[in-house]
């Protein structure tokens, strides 16, 4: 773990006069602290947006600063919650502080300050905060690695699934939809035979970069596995999904990748199923999805199959969902039409 060094940490100190710091303060900037000043609310809600401070000290007797009211703020954050805020107050009246410690406020320091007293509470608080920083990144990028497809950086099969559950369960509860795209590079192994499979990785990682350019943000899209990708469109029915699905399908084909002096095209067919409040679950649609696709590449690969229930193909896409029935078969009137 890293050592101590003043140098790297910012304090705010809010006070009206900054007279009840006036004891610390060259103590504070000779030890190697950035310091920096706020004289009322306003200023000190600036302060903490732009300089991002490590701990925040605030005197309680400055009457246009409502302490508990900041705390409360700041606790309320979840950019700023983590801030370490230390109170001077005038005397330890427990009950006050009690309900102070609440609110994200960590410590409270007596006036007048003692020095020895008030650098070790900022150095102390100081050291958790960043203990508490460092964990919290470390754990940020193990759920990125965990829920990543490490070539394309796209998300994983686990992430996709985890995705996948959450939308159904939404869908299933909320009475909503969303739609399933499965996307499969069509002859990837002749990619690979012809260029080698170092250049059949580049045209993963482009062809991962067109769909996610095609998608929304609220869209999961990730590598199920090998070369084949799906695509979570949450709200969105088979008829919105099936353009959605031509227009990467159209962009991938059009798209060219140059890698050492050589232009290399590909094309994908793609399979869309859309959840129905009689599907038991993800996996019924997933299988679905999957149909179509097999469907698109039997037909002759480079289109897009959507499969829709017979009961609702024959129904306006726009009007909710009224589907009792169930049929696997493919609609008629959704074949490639570009
Ligand atoms: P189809 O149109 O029927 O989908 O034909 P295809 O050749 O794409 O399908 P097939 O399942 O026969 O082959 C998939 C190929 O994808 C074989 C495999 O080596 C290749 N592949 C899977 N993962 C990777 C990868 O990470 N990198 C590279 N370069 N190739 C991969
Ligand atoms: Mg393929
Ligand atoms: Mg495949």
């Amino acid at each position: 773990m890293k050592g101590f060094n003043p140098e790297d940490f910012q304090i705010l100190i809010v006070d009206g006069t900054n007279n009840n710091f006036q004891s610390i303060l060259p103590m504070l900037e000779k030890m190697g602290y950035e310091i920096a000043f706020a004289h009322n609310e306003r200023q000190m809600l600036e302060a903490v947006e732009k300089k991002q401070p490590d701990l925040i000290w605030i005197d309680l007797a400055n009457q246009k600063v409502d302490g508990l009211k900041i705390g409360r703020i700041l606790n309320n954050n979840p950019e700023h919650c983590q801030i370490p805020l230390i109170f001077l107050t005038a005397n330890r009246e427990q009950e006050a502080l009690i309900e102070t410690f609440d609110r994200g406020i960590v410590d409270s320091l007596n006036k007048p300050l003692e020095e020895l007293e008030a650098l070790t509470c900022i150095k102390t608080h100081l050291k958790l905060k960043r203990n508490r920083d460092e964990m919290q990144k470390a754990y940020t990028e193990l759920e990125k690695l965990v829920n990543t497809d490490p070539l394309t950086e796209v998300a994983n099969r686990r992430a996709l699934l985890l995705f996948g559950e959450r939308e159904f369960e939404r869908a299933r509860r909320y009475r909503q939809s969303f739609s399933v795209l499965t996307i499969d590079i069509d002859r990837f192994k002749q990619i690979n035979d012809t260029y080698g499979h170092d250049i059949g990785d580049r045209v993963l990682i482009y062809m991962t970069q067109i769909v996610t350019k095609s998608l929304r943000k609220a869209d999961c899209f990730g590598r199920f596995g090998g070369e084949e990708f799906l695509a979570f469109l949450p709200q969105t029915l088979e008829d919105r999904a099936f353009q959605v699905a031509e227009r990467i399908r159209n962009r991938i084909a059009k798209a060219s990748l140059k890698v050492e002096e050589k232009i290399v095209t590909i094309t994908v067919s793609i399979g869309i199923a859309s959840y129905y409040p009689d599907d038991d679950s993800l996996d019924t649609i997933l299988k679905r999805a999957d149909l179509a696709l097999y469907e698109a590449k039997e037909r002759g690969r480079n289109q897009t199959i959507a499969n829709i229930p017979v009961e609702r193909s024959q129904l306006n896409l726009n009007e909710p969902l009224r589907i009792k029935g169930r049929s696997s078969s493919l609609p008629q009137n959704q074949q490639n039409n570009s």
